[in-house]
């Protein structure tokens, strides 16, 4: 069969080479459109606020016109939770492919082996081999994408303006100074040294992607009926940054990248033969069906419930939150033949716009109570807090009681409320 497939593809004696279906060029884009995404997702702030950041200061995570604080860890546990059953899924069906199509470190490595050949360097075992000047040059290079990508990586804890601004003018916090210029050595270090080693030694998740494939799983493979067909070159071979032979069958270190599949394209195609090597759904091509397992679809299953649940959640949760307690050294003074207790109330804006809110306070009888404090047009940034004390007045005696404090946005919508409850004078309790 091997062998009638040979005589129908092979041409007579010069007629043209069929240029063969590549998939570097589209490894290649599908890695810089990754890594853009990456640099510019901090960049992207509509209404001044970074679509995607973790703010320190505040302890919240920015994410998508959203803001989850602290306080909100179930939403963030559902968000890890989501993500990890993506991944998953994505290895499931096609493999280690985010390693060979989407990591940063692989596009990384890859930037690092192009740039050390344009300085006229050979790589052979992960090392850089050439003139002494070359690999100097080299290494200078090198610490240009680290910089990038270290400065990129505190962007998404300090909006990329303020963090630039502080570098050049040199009002960059020590620490954040610090953790620049470690980020920087580490990738420089990565770039100059590890590379490749971090995929094949290090890597843990590459380890946990290996132990997820399934029977049915997308695999490069070079068919046993194809093998009599090969010319022996090694293409596929030496172009393989795992240091994999796809002849000896797939191994679990493949990141799925096709530059063997490309290599030995690129040989046949000068005998007009199509290559050996083939993407199948299972080393012995089960076709896509072989996806619809128990295995595949309760995974699919459990990855919509995940980002079904992540979304009501984060979409039905309340736009602002309200707390309330009673400042711990003055809880009831009488103050000119009045009652006066001191509250400390905390307002979170989870909006990602400013608003201004407006505070109402009743008693348990629903009667509006004299306060005094700033209780109108209180401003608060996006996912931002605001701390304010007001004192609320009782008739003096007044021994037990119940406040209950509104917020109100600028609408005069009710968007959260608080109770306190003060037993008495010398035993106040909050709810
Ligand atoms: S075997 Fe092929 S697809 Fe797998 S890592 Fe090597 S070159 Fe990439
Ligand atoms: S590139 Fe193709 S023809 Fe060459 S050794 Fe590999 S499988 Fe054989």
């Amino acid at each position: 069969m091997a062998a009638c497939s040979h005589r129908q593809l092979t041409m007579p004696t010069g007629h043209k080479h069929k240029r063969p279906l590549l998939l570097g060029p589209w490894r290649r884009t599908f890695q810089w459109l990754t890594t853009l995404t990456i640099i510019l997702l901090p960049w992207i702030q509509p209404g001044g606020v970074s679509l995607v950041r973790i703010d320190i200061p505040s302890l919240s995570l920015h994410l998508f016109g959203q803001v989850l604080r602290i306080q909100e860890l179930y939403l963030l546990l559902l968000f890890i939770l989501a993500t990890g059953a993506a991944f998953l899924f994505i290895t499931l069906v096609f493999g280690r492919v985010w390693c060979g199509w989407a990591c940063p470190q692989t596009t990384l490595t890859d930037l690092a082996e192009w740039l050390a050949r344009r300085c006229k360097l050979n790589i052979l075992a992960n090392r850089l081999q050439g003139a002494l000047v070359h690999q100097i040059v080299a290494q200078v290079i090198y610490l240009l994408p680290a910089l990038l990508v270290a400065a990129n990586l505190l962007w998404y804890f300090i909006e990329p303006q303020r963090f630039l601004a502080g570098l050049v003018s040199g009002t960059l916090h020590p620490g954040v100074l610090i953790t620049f210029l470690v980020i920087t050595a580490i990738i420089y270090l990565d770039l100059a040294l590890i590379r490749r080693l971090m995929c094949r030694e290090f890597c843990p998740y590459g380890r946990i992607q290996s132990s997820f494939v399934d029977p049915a799983t997308l695999t490069l493979h070079l068919p046993e009926e194809e093998k009599p067909r090969c010319i022996r070159c090694n293409s596929c071979v030496r172009t393989c940054p795992m240091g994999i032979d796809i002849r000896n069958g797939y191994q679990i270190e493949c990141i799925n990248c096709g530059r063997c599949l490309d290599a030995c394209r690129q040989i046949m195609a000068k005998k007009n033969e199509p290559g050996l090597i083939y993407y199948t759904f299972g080393v012995d091509n089960r076709g896509a069906g072989a996806l619809l397992n128990l295995r595949v679809l309760l995974l699919a299953v459990l990855l919509i419930t995940l980002f079904s649940a992540l979304t009501y959640a984060t979409l039905a949760r309340p736009r602002a939150s309200l707390k309330v307690s009673l400042a711990p050294t003055a809880a009831s003074t009488i103050v000119a033949e009045q009652q006066a207790t001191l509250f400390t109330i905390w307002i979170n804006n989870r909006s990602n716009e400013q608003q201004k809110y407006h505070l109402r306070t009743l008693s348990s009888a629903g009667a509006i109570l004299e306060v005094r404090g700033h209780t109108e047009d209180i401003s608060v940034a996006a996912g931002g807090n605001q701390q304010l004390r007001l004192i609320v007045i009782t008739p003096v005696g007044t021994q037990a009681f119940v406040v209950e404090f509104q917020l109100l946005d600028n609408n005069l919508q009710q968007v959260a409320t608080a109770q306190a409850h003060v037993r008495s004078t010398s035993n106040p309790q909050i709810k």
